[in-house]
């Protein structure tokens, strides 16, 4: 299993990066510049384009589309292994890193559409579950 500060540390897990709905969907939390209109996950407290401070949380679609991934087989000790590394597009013009947890990468392709959803990545030493965000690839005729 994963050691939960190092997994929370390279996932920037922080309380105000996502939000769960009453359903059990989550969206991901981003910061948006009232300045130069800059969007950054995770959220920040001073945009890294024009340095305001004036910035407010906005939540991004569902839906984005998967730029890149690999497949790491190297990891730190007590890292689950293999697993994918991959990069999401969103519509709202930012690019997320995200572990994808539990799919074949033989499945996934450039640009193909995928959803953000909420999987257990390991377990904290009470056996409570670490949870946190992921994307999976929309099946054909969902949506
Ligand atoms: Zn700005």
């Amino acid at each position: 299993m994963i050691p939960t500060e190092e997994l929370k540390k390279v996932l920037n897990i922080a309380g105000e990066s996502i939000v769960e709905n009453a359903d059990g969907t989550i969206r991901l939390v981003a910061t948006e510049c009232k300045e130069c209109e800059q969007r950054v996950f995770p959220p920040t407290a001073v945009c890294p384009e024009c340095m305001s401070e004036n910035t407010k949380l906005i939540e991004l679609s569902e839906t984005g589309t998967l730029y890149s991934w690999s497949v790491v087989h190297a990891a730190p000790k007590n890292w689950t292994t293999p697993y994918i590394a991959g990069y999401v597009d969103m519509p709202e013009g930012v690019r997320i890193f995200a572990h994808m947890v539990g799919i074949d990468p033989a499945i996934l392709s450039f640009d193909m559409p995928v959803s953000v959803c909420k999987v257990t990545m390991g377990q904290e030493p009470d056996g409570k579950p670490i949870e946190s965000y992921s994307f999976s690839p929309i099946a054909l005729g969902e949506n």
